[in-house]
């Protein structure tokens, strides 16, 4: 059987859990979390602890109970009853400077997840939680508050990644996160692959026991596997998470309500997917929609006058790939003369109402409107910029499968002139540092004048699937693409200040080993009211 490593400071394994807990029957002093209910005779908080989007009065905090994970993806493995656990807020990691607590309840039908919002706090500051159970206890989070909205803050932190396949690397860079201390993570999607561990494992940096996931315990067991890192676990109470996905969370390429084979049950293994999905993340329970219809997942977070990020849903709603066959994978990249279905202004990424709402977003951000935030931030789940292959070819699941919506959406960002935008993506597990310029589809020039930037960010752990040489060739075909870079797996961390915006590259030397040494490997700057990245 494989063992899922643990996280040693807060998982013991079941054999010592049992033999403690006979002897504590011997002395008639069962441990208060082993009285709770039958079967429960390890730490059940094997998934560690969570925070979500950072609002300046509250926060959301998270965690999962679970059976010992030794026994993930065995059908027979034993459940867990319904749990009512405790959790604490304080000042200090210590917990001697109390400032809440409460009861909440880990329920089967929810995954023994718990999403607790803690009202009421100051903003612009650092607090610390912990969940805990009788006598077992969750390891501590460190989370926070987001300035008050009129506030001038002076700095953000933030590190955005995507893409965690597990089999492919392990999760140094993680661990590298919560050393570099951010005010938040931003994850751009791709937080589980629904693939089964592929028949040739040479190369590979791990395996897992799953099935290829369809159903919702299938889902909750993916979650399970990814969640047990760690590396992962340390990033996650290092600080608040706000999150989006893309579409591995459900299946490869799906969009909207399209997927491969049998609709029906496409979208039976579509709502279970995005059950599981809001079972697992840090999200707050407006995220759920009436009698769960779907995730409302697009939304913005506030960083006082600084910075203002729309987090955008690109798979909900978008119209289904252009020349895709329903029912059928995705063509991939095709030429675009021998497909004009894919001009279409008809199409859409984001949806109609969501494209409504990022307009009256954008407005709201522009340029003289109070309370305009510094930095208008769009993240978001692929590649925004164009990206021709010198075969002519374009992608058909990025933005250039959609270049219409993607016309609009620059068009508004011109129209309602924010003072700085930034695009933040994942997805091409590839670095990508662009110029995004008024015709997106053509090279910046001096008709054509650069107003956003762009920063994908390659992947956490998964492959690029191309080689540097090929990379090399679409840059240099595509000069608003300043940077292009397939090899190295990694994060980006940028720094946002009033006057700057600056983002590390960062790298990991070998997604092999877990211990992995981190390095930048290139930095970019851009300059208030200058739109476009400068190397550094
Ligand atoms: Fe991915
Ligand atoms: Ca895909």
């Amino acid at each position: 059987m494989l063992r899922l490593p643990l996280a040693p400071a807060h998982s013991c394994d079941r054999r010592r859990f049992l033999i403690a807990g006979g002897l504590a029957t011997a002395i008639g002093a069962l441990p208060a979390w082993a009285r709770q209910g039958e079967g429960i005779r390890h730490n059940p908080f094997t998934l560690g602890v969570a925070s979500g989007d950072p609002e300046p009065d509250n926060v959301l905090l998270w965690t999962r109970l679970t059976p010992p994970l030794a026994g993930l993806g065995e059908t027979d493995a034993p459940a867990l009853p319904p749990l009512k656990l405790r959790w604490e807020l304080a000042h200090d990691e210590g917990f001697t400077q109390p400032v809440d607590r409460g009861e909440a309840m880990a329920l089967p039908q929810w995954g023994h997840a718990v999403h607790v919002q803690v009202n009421g706090l100051a903003p612009d500051r650092w607090y610390y939680y912990r969940f805990l159970l009788g006598d077992a206890a969750s390891t501590t989070g460190r989370c926070r508050t987001a300035p008050a909205p009129h506030a001038k803050a002076s700095r953000l932190r933030l590190a955005y990644a995507s893409c965690q396949r597990w089999e492919h690397g392990y999760y140094a860079a993680w661990a590298q996160v919560a050393q570099d201390a951010p005010d938040m993570v931003l994850f751009l999607g791709d937080y589980i692959y629904e693939y089964a561990t592929p028949p040739l494992t040479v190369g590979l940096a791990r395996t897992q026991p799953l099935r290829t996931a369809l159903n919702l315990g299938d889902y909750r067991d993916r979650y399970a596997l990814h969640k047990s890192d760690p590396q992962l676990q340390a990033a996650h109470a290092a600080c608040n998470w706000a999150v989006i996905w893309d579409d591995h969370e459900v299946e490869n390429d799906y969009a909207g309500d399209s997927g491969r084979g049998d609709p029906a049950r496409f979208l039976a293994r579509r709502m279970a997917a995005w059950q599981a999905f809001y079972e697992n993340m840090p999200l707050r329970a407006s995220a759920l929609q009436r009698s769960f219809q779907g995730l409302s997942l697009y939304r913005d977070l506030r960083w006082g006058q600084l910075a203002r990020l729309h987090l955008l849903d690109g798979r909900q709603y978008r119209s289904l790939q252009a020349c895709r066959t329903p029912g059928q994978a995705d063509a991939g990249a095709i030429l675009p003369q021998e497909c004009p279905q894919i001009d279409d202004p008809a199409r859409s990424f984001l949806g109609w109402e969501q494209e409504h709402w990022l307009s009256r977003q954008l407005q709201g951000d522009g340029r003289g409107k109070a309370r305009a935030p510094i930095w208008s931030v769009l993240a978001q789940t692929t590649l925004f910029s164009a990206r021709r292959y010198p075969s002519g070819k374009q992608s058909t699941d990025s933005w250039d499968g959609y270049p219409a919506a993607r016309q609009r959406l620059v068009q508004q960002i011109a129209h309602s002139a924010p003072r700085n935008s930034v695009l933040l993506g994942g997805d091409i597990h590839q670095n990508y540092v662009c110029a995004v310029p008024l015709q997106a589809h053509q090279a910046p020039d001096k008709a054509n004048p650069v107003i956003a930037s762009e920063f994908c960010g390659t992947s956490i752990s998964s492959r690029s699937g191309t080689t540097q040489a090929k990379v090399d060739a679409v840059a240099a075909h595509n000069p608003q693409l300043l940077f292009a870079r397939c090899e190295e797996r990694g994060y980006g961390l940028a720094e946002i200040t009033p006057q700057r915006w600056s983002t590390e590259l960062r790298a990991v030397a070998n997604p092999l080993r877990a211990d992995s040494r981190i390095y930048t490997l290139a930095k970019f700057t851009v300059e208030d009211r200058h739109p476009g990245p400068q190397r550094a």
